[in-house]
């Protein structure tokens, strides 16, 4: 019980445990959930308090594990922590609550958010991001272009080339970085010359990019892969770099205070979470688990986090759950990750809709080549658009009638033709924004 989780032996039982039958993985979890539920209602302020059910005489350490009253356990947000985040600050004496790091979010919605993770966390999330590598075959002495927000550096757009490895083999490929933030013609050369086996970057720069590759066709450029994250992964986006490149997409889903949550399947696309790492629960408003089909919040709970312990955390993001998956591995599925309030429409009357759902790829649909709708009232919208690239001009009625007949006929369109759509916020693109959910 003491003993630390730590090693080789523990990252052995990590990699095979998605390949437990369904009692022992559910075991497993339940094992390593009262671990941490006992440490936390021990030494962290917080959840002195609102573990007690979970433990008979609300005695975390003598009290048997009551695991059928987690769903009595109230759900902490990012606006509790904020209050008081010393309250979530483990006092605990165990190396996985000492050894930590500090960090923070981008703040790209709302203040930056400063927390602790366990160095554990880093351990576990990259032995299963490894794991799910190997789902792909991924060739790991290939080399890595990973274009991305380098939070610390100037944005000279140097190459952070060698800094570090990306996966876990002893011959792994280099990992190359480059600024997302400069021109995407900087980023292709730099793409060129470094000509990597593999690309991860979020999915509007990576339609950015197949777009230059196409209007360059001796690029040379061969990529076996695609790694797409930190934004939603529109379809458009996938057939594209299929047809470009001739690569597959590999979408991962992360949270900066969790790291890897979840990586898709390579049979389905679907996500599979690491639920032997997060544990992820889809949450309904009335905080009742969903069915699979159905959307609710993600409420995750980092097993390895005993520094600052993420218990029922709600992230603000929303998920379809998904239900088994044909490829056999036990691991839970997400459907798809749908984005956060700000990314959903309520209409007149109430009415909230989720526009990536019910608009489906409008790229495909109309002579554009990107686009974003904002919502500023519960009936008026305005339309962001970039042309096509051969010329066609867009017919403004069509395109409002196809979104009043989808979402409601009341609604006020306007269209604005752009020439670049702004990212909102940290180069993170979201196609659908409300002001009224903001
Ligand atoms: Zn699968």
């Amino acid at each position: 019980m003491s003993e630390p989780l730590t090693g080789p032996a523990f990252l052995d039982l990590l990699l095979r445990s998605e390949r437990l039958d369904v009692e022992a993985f559910r075991a497993n979890q339940l094992r390593l959930l009262e671990r941490l539920c006992r440490d936390a209602a021990s030494f962290v302020d917080h959840y002195n308090q609102s573990l007690r059910p979970l433990f008979a005489n609300g005695n975390p350490h003598m009290g048997e594990f009551l695991a059928a009253a987690w769903q009595d356990i109230a759900p902490v947000s990012k606006a509790d922590i904020l209050k008081n985040p010393k309250a979530f600050h483990s006092r605990s004496r165990r190396r996985e609550a000492t050894e930590f790091a500090e960090s923070h979010t981008s703040g790209s919605s709302g203040e930056p958010f400063y927390y602790r993770k366990s160095i554990l966390v880093n351990q576990a999330t990259t032995t299963v991001a490894n794991r799910a590598f190997d789902h792909f075959d991924l060739d790991r002495s290939g080399d890595l272009a990973d274009i991305r927000v380098l939070l610390a550096g100037p944005e000279t757009g140097q190459d952070r080339n060698g800094e570090k490895t990306w996966n876990f083999s002893p011959d792994s490929g280099t990992h190359h970085f480059f600024e997302i933030r400069r021109p995407v013609e900087e980023q292709w050369r730099w793409l060129k010359a470094v000509a990597p086996k593999y690309l991860l970057t979020y999915p509007s720069n990576l339609r950015r990019l197949a777009r230059c590759a196409r209007a360059d066709p001796d690029h040379g450029v061969q990529l076996a892969a695609c790694i797409a994250s930190a934004e939603i992964l529109p379809p458009d986006v996938e057939d594209l770099i299929r047809s470009v490149f001739d690569a597959p997409i590999i979408n991962i889903y992360g949270l900066r205070e969790f790291g890897h949550v979840a990586t898709s399947c390579p049979q389905t696309g679907d996500l599979h979470v690491s639920a032997d790492v997060t544990m992820i629960e889809i949450l309904d408003e009335a905080g009742k688990p969903v069915e699979p089909g159905e959307i609710g919040e993600v409420v995750a709970t980092s097993f390895y986090n005993y520094a600052m312990p993420f218990i029922r955390y709600a992230t603000g993001d929303f998920a379809e759950l998904g239900g088994s998956c044909p490829c056999g591995r036990i691991l839970p599925v997400l459907k798809r990750i749908l984005g956060r309030r700000r990314n959903q429409f309520t209409l007149t009357g109430g009415r909230i809709v989720w526009p990536i759902v019910e608009l489906g790829e409008l790229t495909e649909l109309f002579p554009i080549s990107d686009y974003q709708i904002i919502q500023s009232e519960a009936a008026r919208f305005e339309f962001h658009y970039l042309g096509a690239t051969d010329g066609e001009m867009l017919d403004h009625d069509a395109v409002a009638a196809y979104i009043r007949q989808r979402l409601a006929s009341d609604l006020h369109i306007d269209f604005v033709l752009q020439e670049a759509i702004i990212p909102s916020g940290y180069a993170k693109q979201e196609r659908y924004i409300s002001r009224l959910n903001s």
